[in-house]
């Protein structure tokens, strides 16, 4: 079983006096952390973050350099810039008890046409224009392997995504709904940046596409947000269709660092943000 080396200051310290010994420096651990941390304030940053996450997160986290996972954290936040400032973050933390107002809408979406790369399934799809070229160089990868794409659900506005609750809180149930459909102003959706490939259910999984998108939707940014087995972690049950584009460097944070498990970078990257 894995041990995070980030549950506790205690972890975190021989963390550092590990770097130290390993880099054949003088052994005076306690001096040493502390200079380290003086020197780079990041670090103290880091351990107040990563204590405020949840055991459960904590313990995904594998063993490591802090320096490394730094310098990776770095590279995930300056990959912002491939991102339009004018809408909210690609890291913008959206789930049952984090939401977005009922009046945001992406500026700029893009309105998906019939093409050859990809299919399409409805009408009125649309994206943020990030994630519509993402979507397109993933779309030609696939097809690069054979294989056809078919998108089925892409942005929803707030009232949209209002009545679509509603309509599976008629078809199944409160209890069902909650555990498959978003309330308003809590879904991925609503941010432009997520799709569903079709067919939206579990059968996804088993289709070629479907096994195809889950090996490689990574390497294009594409990250699965609700994976098998957390739905205590993430409020949903397993969707193998859903995924929301983050970029290529967050998806390699996520896999490195946070057992693959978006939600758990999304909670830091927002405490990150947060913390000073
Ligand atoms: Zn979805």
């Amino acid at each position: 079983m894995k041990k995070s080396v980030f549950s506790s200051l205690c972890a975190i310290l021989m963390f550092f006096c590990g770097s130290f010994v390993s880099c054949g420096q003088k052994k005076n651990k306690p001096a040493a952390t502390e200079n380290l941390q003086v020197q780079n304030p990041d670090l103290a940053k880091l351990n107040r973050v990563l204590s405020s996450m949840s055991e459960r997160a904590k313990n995904v986290i594998p063993n490591g350099n802090p320096e490394e996972f730094l310098a990776d954290l770095h590279r995930v936040l300056e990959s912002r810039k491939n991102f339009s400032s004018e809408d909210l973050s690609p890291f913008y933390l959206i789930d049952k008890n984090h939401t977005v107002g009922a009046d945001y809408e992406p500026k700029n979406l893009v309105h998906l046409e019939k093409n050859d790369l990809f299919a399409i399934n409805k009408n009125n799809l649309s994206l943020r224009p990030e994630s519509y070229e993402a979507l397109k160089v993933l779309a030609q990868a696939a097809k690069n392997d054979g294989i056809t794409l078919t998108v089925s659900s892409t942005y929803r506005s707030y009232e949209y995504q209002k009545n679509l609750f509603a309509y599976w809180v008629k078809v199944d149930g409160l209890e069902e709904a909650e555990r498959e459909s978003a309330r308003e102003g809590t879904s991925q959706h609503q941010l432009g940046m997520a799709l569903d490939f079709a067919p939206v259910d579990d059968a996804f999984a088993d289709t070629v596409p479907g096994q195809w998108v889950y090996k490689n939707a990574a390497k294009y940014g594409w990250s699965l947000s609700f994976p098998h087995g957390y739905e205590d972690i993430t409020g949903y049950r397993w969707e193998s269709w859903h995924f929301r584009y983050i970029g290529v460097e967050a998806c390699e944070f996520q896999k490195k660092w946070f057992g693959d498990v978006q939600q758990f970078m999304m909670e830091f990257l927002d405490a990150w943000e947060d913390k000073l």
